[in-house]
């Protein structure tokens, strides 16, 4: 036997078996028309934007990552990728996501950033990460991650429910997706003024009838006073959850929120860390925890915070299941979702369409995260 340091030996006994580095990281930014204009409380939406990476290794399988934007920052997500992320990449053994990730958080990143737009970057990365150990592992994500059975997990619609639809508009869209076999649908709240949210959710309950789960997402915009009068008077309607009312780093205000209302609050999707989720479950004030792993660091610390929730005994609800296809693997790997949402605008551009079937969403048996585009839209819509 030669002679070998003992943190040499350690070294190569934590190394999975077989060769595997990165070889190459190839930023990208996708624009996909959505093909229609739609509007929430802040956003205004008629493209999606798609900056991320994809790792080549030196053993020919590569994974694709990406996190998820109106368009707008997107430049600056790759320079981060670009100019920080990548020379320290290079070499790595991907299947090492922990050493990765913690690399990447403690690179020089983290004098600028921590959490945004360089959380945003090391969100694709990770992705991209969890794709190729999927991929090594001949496995789809899913059940890389456990899962068993077909994985299929209840979805609701959100693209009925939009803020710029008028209420006869709204109401028809609403029908149009319970007609195609959803059960749960979501609309849009945060209209100037807060009577006419009120009555547009009075209309949308009415035409639903009592069988159908209905969510309310305010995006933000309310205080706490607004928030607390309007949840209060809509509790007459059902609502299962209102969706971002508030702030989404004000855990004070949810908390105050929760204890004023019946309607189970549900926050997440602009979270970027498992130590805010932490917070607001230890306050007591959500009822579903949205977490999304392209703003969070990726799939990593999106497994962090369902184990946190799962520990609270609050239900994890993903953001989007198609533009962040990878919820999808997350959902049913982890059988933590009772639903999964989802708004159907890049169906045509991935490898693998979502597959839904009545309102239910069944995960791909494809080794990898199905994040793949196909090739003729990546170069289609590929600004840089
Ligand atoms: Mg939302």
């Amino acid at each position: 036997m030669t002679a070998q340091t003992r943190d040499e030996a350690t070294h190569q006994r934590a190394t999975p078996s077989g060769q595997l580095r990165i070889a190459r990281v190839e930023s990208f930014i996708l624009h996909v028309p959505i093909h229609k204009y739609v509007e929430d409380s802040f956003n205004t939406a008629d493209r999606w934007g798609l900056p991320g990476v994809i790792l080549h290794t030196d053993a020919g399988i590569s994974g694709l990552g990406y996190t998820s934007t109106l368009t707008h920052g997107d430049t600056a997500i790759k320079a981060v990728i670009d100019e920080l992320y990548a020379p320290i990449l290079i070499g790595e053994d991907p299947r090492l996501h922990e050493r990765i990730w913690q690399k990447l958080f403690w690179s020089k990143a983290h004098w600028v950033g921590r959490l945004g737009i360089t959380t945003m970057a090391h969100a694709a990365v990770d992705i991209a990460l969890w794709d190729i150990k999927a991929k090594a592992a001949n496995l789809p994500l899913w059940r890389f991650l456990g899962g068993d059975k077909d994985g299929r997990v209840r979805s609701y619609n959100t693209d009925g429910g939009w803020l710029n639809y008028s209420e006869t508009e709204l109401l028809a869209h609403l029908r149009g997706i319970v007609d195609q076999g959803w059960t749960a649908v979501k609309m849009k709240v945060g209209k100037p003024d807060p009577r006419e949210d009120y009555a547009r959710v009075r209309a949308a309950r009415r035409m639903l009838g009592d069988e159908i789960d209905l969510m309310i997402d305010a995006n933000q915009v309310w205080d706490l006073t607004t928030a607390r009068t309007w949840a209060s008077r809509m509790e007459e309607f059902n609502v299962r959850w209102l969706e971002e009312p508030l702030h989404p780093d004000d855990v004070r205000s949810h908390t105050l929120l929760a204890r004023a209302t019946r309607i189970p609050l549900a926050v997440g999707e602009h979270v970027y860390s498992a130590l805010t989720f932490r917070d607001f479950l230890e306050a007591g004030a959500l009822g579903y925890v949205q977490a999304d792993c392209t703003r969070l660091a990726g799939v990593t610390e999106w497994l962090q915070v369902a184990a946190l929730a799962k520990s609270f005994n609050v239900p994890v609800v993903p953001h989007h299941a198609d533009m962040m296809r990878v919820h999808q693997h997350l959902s049913a790997g982890l059988n933590a979702s009772p639903m999964l949402e989802v708004i159907p605008w890049l169906q045509d551009i991935f490898e693998e369409p979502l597959c839904i079937k009545d309102g239910w969403v069944y995960p791909p048996e494809t080794p990898g995260a199905s994040t793949a585009v196909r090739a003729e839209k990546f170069a289609e819509y590929r600004v840089a």
